[in-house]
C-alpha cells in the first residue's frame, strides 16, 4: 500500500511540475509577430527620446558628444578606466598613428569588493583612483609621454549619465549591482578628478563615455562599417550613429560630420508587448532599482540566473520536485548565477552530470532524478531564449531606425560591435539571438548584417576617444 501511494504521489508531483512548465512556455513565449511589435515600439520610443528629454520616453537617447569616431590617426600615450560590472579595468595604450596603430597596450583588472558597490561615493572613487595610481606607477619604458604633458584618461562609466560635454556628465541613476545614493546627480568626472588629486595623481579626463560608446569607437577603429554597439553582459545597452539633424532635442551647433553617437540606455525600455510575468514582477519589486530597467531585467546576465531560481523555487513549492521540504538555499536571491545556469544549459552528458553537480554545489540539492534534471534544463532554455529573442528584437529596431533592415542596394555592410560576457560565453543565448535576428530580417537582408564580437573594445575605445579629444590636439606630436 505504501509503495502504491508513494508511486501515485510521485506521478502527481510530476504532473504538477509539467503543468508549471507548460504554463511557463505560454507566459515566456516570444512569437515572431510579437517581436516585430516590440521592435516597432523600440523605434517609436527612440524617436520620442530624440525629440525631447521631457517626452516621457522610456529611452533616454543620451547625446554622447562624440561626433567623430576614431580614424586610425590617433597618436600618443593614453589611459582608460572602465567601471561598470563586477570588475573594473585600468588600461594604457601607446597609439602610433595611421601606420603603427596600436603599438602597445597593458591592462589590469581589479574586482570591486561588494561593500564598495553599495557604500559611499568617496569610498568608491578613492578605491578606483588608488588602483589607477598604482597602475600608472608601473608604466614602463615602452610608453612615451612628451615632456611637460599631463597624462590623459578616457573614463568608461557604464551607467546612465546625462552628458554635459565630452568630458563631463551627471549620474542619472545607478543600475546593476550598484547603489550609492550620494553619487546620483553628481558629475562623475569631477568626483574622479578629486579622488585622483587625493591620490596625488596628475591626470586629466578628456573623454567620459558609456561602455556602448567605447565599444562603438573601438569597433570603428578596426572596421569602418561599424554603426552600432550592443552590450550583453551584467547589464545591457546599445548605442548607434545618428544623423545630427534627426535629433530635434539637440540645440547645439551641428557638427561638421553631421553625425552624433547616441547612448540609448535601452535597458530601461518598456513596451506593452514585453512578456512580463509574475516572476519578473517580483524580481523587479525586490531589486535594488524597482520599476527601472525592465528590459534589462528580462535579458541581461545579472538577472537570467535569478529568474531561473525563482521559477525553480515555485516548482519546488508547488510540486515538491526537490523533495518534501523546499531546499533552503533555493530561497536565497541571486545564489544561482547566470554562469551556473549556462553550465547546466550546455550540459551534453547523457546523465546530465553537470546539472546534478550545480544543483548540489550551488543549491545544496542532491540525488535528483534524471527527469527532474531535464526539467531544470528546460527552464534554463525557456528563460535564456526569451532574453535572446527580446535582445534580437531590440537590434532589429535599431536596424529599422537606421534603414538597414532591408536589402541594401549598394552592398552596404552593417556591422554591430558586440561586447559582454553573456553574449561571449553563453553560446545557446548568442546563437538564438543571431538566428532570431536572421528570422526578423529575412535571408537576403540579413546577409549584409554582421554581429562582431569586440572583445573588451570599450577600454581601447575610451582611450581612442581620449586621444581624439586631447587637450594637446593640434600640438605637434614628437
Ligand atoms: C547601464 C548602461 C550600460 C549597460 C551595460 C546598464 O545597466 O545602464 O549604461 O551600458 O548596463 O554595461
Ligand atoms: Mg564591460
Amino acid at each position: 500500500v505504501v509503495v502504491v501511494r508513494r508511486r501515485k504521489e510521485l506521478a502527481g508531483r510530476r504532473a504538477r511540475a509539467l503543468g508549471v512548465i507548460e504554463e511557463l512556455e505560454g507566459i515566456f513565449a516570444t512569437p515572431i509577430e510579437r517581436l516585430r511589435l516590440i521592435a516597432d515600439e523600440m523605434v517609436e520610443e527612440m524617436q520620442r527620446g530624440l525629440t525631447s528629454d521631457l517626452s516621457g520616453s522610456s529611452l533616454k537617447m543620451i547625446l554622447s558628444y562624440v561626433d567623430k569616431l576614431p580614424t586610425g590617426d590617433e597618436k600618443g600615450l593614453f589611459y582608460a578606466l572602465d567601471l561598470g560590472g563586477t570588475n573594473f579595468r585600468v588600461l594604457r595604450v601607446q597609439l602610433g598613428g595611421r601606420e603603427a596603430r596600436l603599438v602597445k597596450q597593458e591592462y589590469e583588472e581589479v574586482s570591486i569588493p561588494p561593500h564598495i558597490m553599495v557604500g559611499g561615493s568617496i569610498e568608491l572613487f578613492d578605491f578606483i583612483a588608488s588602483a589607477l595610481a598604482n597602475f600608472v606607477a608601473t608604466e614602463g619604458e615602452d610608453f612615451h609621454l612628451p615632456e611637460g604633458r599631463q597624462r590623459e584618461l578616457g573614463f568608461t562609466f557604464s551607467f546612465p549619465v546625462k552628458q554635459t560635454s565630452i568630458s563631463s556628465g551627471n549620474l542619472i541613476k545607478w543600475t546593476k549591482g550598484f547603489s550609492i545614493e550620494d553619487t546620483v546627480g553628481k558629475d562623475v568626472v569631477a568626483e574622479l578628478t578629486k579622488a585622483m588629486e587625493r591620490q596625488g595623481l596628475d591626470m586629466r579626463v578628456t573623454a567620459l563615455v558609456n561602455d556602448t560608446i567605447g565599444t562603438l569607437a573601438g569597433g570603428r577603429y578596426g572596421d569602418q562599417d561599424v554603426v552600432a554597439a550592443v552590450i550583453l553582459g551584467t547589464g545591457t545597452n546599445a548605442a548607434y550613429v545618428e544623423h545630427a539633424n534627426a535629433i530635434p532635442k539637440w540645440d547645439g551647433l551641428l557638427p561638421s560630420s553631421g553625425k552624433m553617437v547616441i547612448n540609448m540606455e535601452w535597458g530601461n525600455f518598456r513596451s506593452k508587448d514585453l512578456p512580463i510575468t509574475d516572476y519578473d514582477r517580483s524580481l523587479d519589486f525586490e531589486s535594488l532599482n524597482p520599476g527601472e530597467q525592465i528590459y534589462e531585467k528580462m535579458i541581461s546576465g545579472m538577472y537570467l540566473g535569478e529568474i531561473v531560481r525563482r521559477v525553480l523555487l515555485r516548482i519546488a513549492q508547488e510540486a515538491s520536485i526537490f523533495g518534501e521540504v523546499v531546499p533552503p538555499r533555493l530561497e536565497v536571491p541571486f545564489i544561482l548565477r547566470t554562469p551556473h545556469m549556462s553550465a547546466m544549459h550546455h550540459d551534453t552528458s547523457p546523465d546530465l552530470k553537470i546539472v546534478a553537480a550545480k544543483l548540489k554545489d550551488v543549491l545544496g540539492i542532491a540525488n535528483i532524478p534524471l527527469q527532474t534534471r531535464k526539467m531544470v534544463v528546460g527552464v534554463c532554455d525557456i528563460v535564456a531564449k526569451r532574453g535572446a529573442r527580446l535582445a534580437a528584437a531590440g537590434i532589429y529596431g535599431i536596424l529599422k531606425k537606421l534603414g538597414r533592415d532591408t536589402v541594401q542596394t549598394e552592398k552596404q555592410k552593417t556591422v554591430i560591435a558586440m561586447d559582454g560576457g553573456l553574449y561571449e560565453h553563453y553560446s545557446i543565448f548568442s546563437e538564438c539571438l543571431v538566428d532570431t535576428l536572421r528570422e526578423l530580417l529575412g535571408e537576403e537582408a540579413s546577409s549584409s548584417v554582421v554581429i562582431k564580437l569586440a572583445n573588451d573594445g570599450s577600454g581601447i575605445g575610451a582611450a581612442l576617444l581620449a586621444a581624439s579629444h586631447s587637450q594637446y590636439l593640434g600640438f605637434d606630436e614628437s
